[in-house]
């Protein structure tokens, strides 16, 4: 991969985030979005036949894709011409033999993890890992890549899978340390205090466990990864480290979101363009002032070309900062993209429940952690699982001696929560026990486990 680049890509990455805003994003989206679709309409079969019927400069109102349309059709799909059985065997073979840099005709491939066996596969040419290289480095340090290069950066990243990417992009001033997800705690506590790293990436759930055993270790900045990263453990973990503690918001789709040095979490507005669509629900009767409008992103890719993805459908749930204009009240940063209040995690975690007339309410995981976090400050953690509709079990971690007080507080707050919703007759069973998860599935505290 060649430095020269990245280095283009950083300074590009930094260019358009002090100089683009207003109109003149909305031009700069726009003309690339055109460009993107006149060269997919001519090199992926699967958009041509997809858009046959429509005008493709008016790109915003396209057909909508998915991950389903995007796996069914990977063939057609794909730019590069590589089938989805060879892009599948490659990277399963990868990933069971622990080697993290499958590659097929010159393209890294990569795989989501997948809801109820669903799994996403992904192409990335090399320009494109450069281009995501540089972007991510301008974005989520927070500090001129001089003054990196002169203090020196030691980033410590942990993640389900490494990319020999990230080992390639360091050289002797910055430097990557990869440690897998499956890194026994105490090991990885002492590899820590030996890196001394300036910058730690992490899921959240990792994040705590290395927080309780209180390692050694004074990062300027903490990054959280690849999980929901709640409110109350954001608090808990800024107050552990004493750093702000930062978010990347990143899809194999796409790069998303990235928190600006106020903390505050931006859309790349550069790299994906984002529209937001209101989800469709029943109002609420007695909606409380703490319900926000919520939305699933629809994405399109500006700059990536192997795997277009052009108004793409994510699975995830997400509430906007302000009202989602393009231009909006400035962050303390200086910069006015658009910012997420909450990413809330998956369409599919979201719960169903019956109200009074018989209808399906669906509830989202946010409204289940806040009821179950408010009703007792001696809760220390929580697990819910919806395995049959208008069914909740939920599974608590309490402060000792306490534990039928808290059973009782969380049952009284679901059921005041649900009943704000019309819902009255909900099945709900709390217990005490949090079932051990691996280190290396993504933590969700809510899920939703129907068939
Ligand atoms: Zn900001």
């Amino acid at each position: 991969m060649s430095r020269l680049e990245i280095l283009k890509a950083y300074w590009g990455a930094t260019r358009r985030w002090r100089n683009l805003s207003g109109a003149a994003l909305e031009e700069f989206q726009h003309q690339k979005a055109l460009e993107m679709t006149r060269w997919v309409g001519e090199h992926s079969s699967f958009y041509r036949d997809l858009w046959a019927e429509h005008d493709l400069t008016d790109w915003r109102s396209l057909p909508t894709v998915d991950k389903r349309a995007m796996m069914d059709n990977f063939n057609a799909f794909n730019t590069a011409g590589i089938s989805k059985d060879s892009a599948l065997e490659i990277a399963l073979k990868a990933e069971r033999e622990r080697d993290f840099a499958p590659q097929i005709g010159g393209l890294t491939v990569g795989l989501s993890s997948g809801t109820s066996g669903h799994r996403g596969a992904f192409l990335v040419s090399q320009l494109e890992s450069t281009a995501w290289a540089g972007t991510i480095l301008a974005r989520a340090l927070h500090r001129p890549l001089l003054e990196s290069l002169l203090h020196g950066e030691r980033i410590a990243f942990f993640l389900r899978a490494n990319s020999n990417l990230y080992e390639r992009i360091g050289n002797g001033r910055v430097r990557f340390s990869y440690f897998d997800l499956m890194t026994p705690p105490l090991e990885a506590v002492s590899r820590l205090e030996t890196l001394q790293p300036t910058v730690l990436v992490a899921p959240p759930s990792l994040l705590l466990a290395l927080l309780k055993s209180k390692p050694r270790i004074a990062p300027r900045q903490i990054i959280a990864v690849a999980e929901t990263l709640e409110p109350q453990d954001k608090t808990r973990l800024e107050e552990g480290f004493g750093v702000i503690v930062a978010q990347i918001y990143q899809a194999t789709e796409g790069l998303i979101a990235v928190s600006c040095r106020c903390g505050h979490l931006h859309l790349m507005e550069d790299i994906v363009a984002v529209q937001l669509e209101p989800l469709q629900l029943e109002p609420v009767p007695q909606a409380s002032p703490l319900e926000q409008p919520r939305f699933t992103p629809i994405i399109t890719d500006l700059w990536r070309r192997t795997q277009p993805i052009i108004r793409y459908r994510l699975n995830d749930t997400v509430q906007l900062l302000e009202t989602g204009q393009l231009e909006s009240t400035p962050c303390p940063c200086g910069n006015s993209w658009r910012r997420l209040a909450a990413i809330e995690g998956r369409m599919d975690d979201t719960l169903e429940f019956l109200d009074l007339t018989g209808a399906v309410r669906p509830v989202y995981p946010d409204t289940i952690r806040r009821a179950v976090l408010l009703a007792s400050p001696s809760i220390l953690e929580y697990a819910a699982q919806q395995l049959i509709p208008n069914e909740l079990s939920v599974q608590l971690e309490v402060a000792p001696g306490v534990e039928s007080a808290a059973i009782a507080s969380v049952q009284q707050s679901l059921k005041n929560e649900l009943g704000r919703y019309g819902i009255r007759a909900a099945r709900l069973s709390v217990t005490i026990g949090i079932p051990v998860q691996m280190l290396n599935v993504k933590r969700r505290r809510v899920t939703r486990l129907i068939r």
